[in-house]
Formats: structure tokens, C-alpha cells, sequence
């Protein structure tokens, strides 16, 4: 199809019949355009017949074509919603997930408005700090990543969505953080087993694979920071880890062997096992 000017609806067919590479096609195509035209979903429905000015046009098709590639949609935007938030990525980590707003909301089930200490190991983009810090004002949220980048973008995503009472810095898990004590240490950290072949297709190929594998098939991480947590939790304090959906077991047991109590597992939208919880006892 020749397309000098074309309408914002014949941009969308072309990027669709482009993008068959893309189980996501539609959105994709969607998401593009918006970013291009710096307006909302709501925009594209109302001005259909709208035509493009050749630099959007330029720019679409160029996205699209790296999209061909397997660019994932948030590299090229450079931003992702998580939560209510938008927040900037880069290379240097993980897109935020869907499924890691169940942590969030599974922490917020937790604890009320209530003043708390909370941890983020392994931040990344700062998405479940920022996340819980934007919902309960009260909390003293801090964030911590081993990648100094990461810690820079954290940062920059607590300025842009006006949560800079969030503190970040850098730490390889609880490595640099001091002898202090947290109600709530949370964490999404990596969990593919390294030789997955889950690795090898879609928009995992352009994220670090430090934000992503883990020895130990996967559980090297999460078995560092369940036996380091209790010695940075208050009594009664509570664990919540993002895991792989078959490491639901694996990641309840090393709890009860690290003496946390009722470790339970919950399963994401998709019915998939993703969060388990321990609380630590209280010892007196
Ligand atoms: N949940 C991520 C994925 O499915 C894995 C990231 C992680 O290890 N935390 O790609």
C-alpha cells in the first residue's frame, strides 16, 4: 500500500499488517501512534479521518519497523504504565509486569495507612515502591538495586510522578542497607531458570539478564534473600515475593525452613502461581 498522507485509521491498517510478528498487534500499532502524536487512545477513536504530517508518518513507520524487529513497545516509547503510574524505562532493567501489581496489591492488603517501613530489593524502575508509596502517604518506602542505573531511574520515576519522598540507592540485595528493620521487604527479583528457552523469543531478548535469571534453576535469589530477611524484620513482619509460577512450593518452603510462619501462595489474573508471603514470628 502507497501511503504519502495517510489518515490515522490507514496508518493503523498498515502497522497491523506489518506487525505479524506481534501476538499484540493492534495495540502495538495503537500504542505507537499514540506516543508519535503525544495523545491519548480516546484521540485515535475520534479522528480516524485525521491525516498524519509526513515527520509522524516518518516516525511511525520507523517504529514499526524496529517493532518488526522485536523492539520491545516500552524500549521504543521509553515508558510503561505499572500501577497508576507512568514510568520511564531503559536497558538497563526489567519492564515493569502486569502480574507485579499483584504484590503491590497484596501488600496493601496487609497494612493499613498505618506509618511503616518498607523495602523494595531489586527496584529496577522503582515500579512496586513507587507503586505502594502512592497509595499510602504514611509509609517510609526506600528502594534498592545492585545496578547503579537503575537506582538513576528509580529516581527519575519518583520525580516525574511526584513521589520523592521515596528513597533509592544501591545495594546487591541487603548488602549496603544498615542495621535497620522494615514491617514489609518485598521483592520481584530474577527467577528464570538461565537456559530457558523462554528466553529466546519476545521482549525478554532486549531486558538484562540480570534482571531476569537466577541460578539454582531460577531460585538462587530468592533463596539469598529469604534466609537474609528476618535478621532486617520487625516481629511480625512480612515477606512478599514475586516468583515463578512453578516455584510456588519451592518458595514455601525455604520460608518455613527460614522459620517464617503460614507462608502462603497467591496465583495472578493468568491462575498462575506468583506471590508467596511468610510473616516473621513474633518472639516474645
Ligand atoms: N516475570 C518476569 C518474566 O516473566 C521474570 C522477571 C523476573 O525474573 N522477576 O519475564
Amino acid at each position: 500500500m502507497r501511503l504519502d498522507s495517510p489518515t490515522i485509521q490507514d496508518a493503523l491498517q498498515w502497522a497491523r499488517s506489518e506487525l505479524t510478528c506481534s501476538d499484540s498487534a493492534s495495540l502495538d500499532a495503537r500504542v505507537l501512534l499514540c506516543h508519535c502524536l503525544q495523545v491519548s487512545a480516546v484521540y485515535l477513536h475520534t479522528w480516524p479521518e485525521k491525516l498524519l504530517d509526513e515527520n509522524t508518518w516518518q516516525q511511525f513507520q520507523d517504529l514499526i519497523r524496529k517493532r518488526v524487529q522485536g523492539l520491545p513497545v516500552a524500549h521504543l516509547t521509553g515508558t510503561r504504565d505499572f500501577w497508576t503510574l507512568s514510568l520511564t524505562v531503559n536497558e538497563h532493567t526489567l519492564i515493569p509486569r502486569p502480574e507485579t501489581e499483584l504484590l503491590v496489591e497484596t501488600a496493601l492488603s496487609l497494612f493499613d495507612d498505618t506509618p511503616i517501613d518498607a523495602l523494595d530489593l531489586g527496584t529496577g524502575t522503582g515500579a512496586i515502591a513507587l507503586a505502594l508509596a502512592s497509595e499510602r502517604q504514611s509509609w517510609t518506602v526506600t528502594g534498592v538495586d545492585r545496578i547503579d542505573q537503575s537506582v538513576e531511574l528509580a529516581r527519575l520515576n519518583a520525580r516525574q510522578n511526584n513521589l520523592e519522598q521515596v528513597r533509592f540507592f544501591a545495594s546487591n540485595w541487603f548488602d549496603a542497607i544498615d542495621q535497620h528493620r522494615y514491617s514489609l521487604i518485598i521483592s520481584n527479583p530474577p527467577y528464570v531458570e538461565p537456559h530457558s528457552p523462554y528466553l529466546t523469543q519476545g521482549d525478554v531478548r532486549f531486558e538484562p539478564l540480570s534482571a531476569l535469571t537466577a541460578e539454582d534453576q531460577g531460585l538462587a535469589d530468592l533463596r539469598k534473600i529469604i534466609s537474609q530477611a528476618s535478621q532486617y524484620l520487625v516481629d511480625s513482619g512480612w515477606l512478599l515475593l514475586e516468583h515463578g509460577h512453578a516455584q510456588g512450593q519451592a518458595v514455601r518452603d525455604l520460608m518455613q525452613q527460614a522459620g517464617f510462619m503460614g507462608s502462603n501462595t497467591l496465583k495472578d489474573l493468568a491462575g498462575l502461581d506468583r506471590v508467596t508471603l511468610g510473616q516473621w514470628p513474633d518472639m516474645v
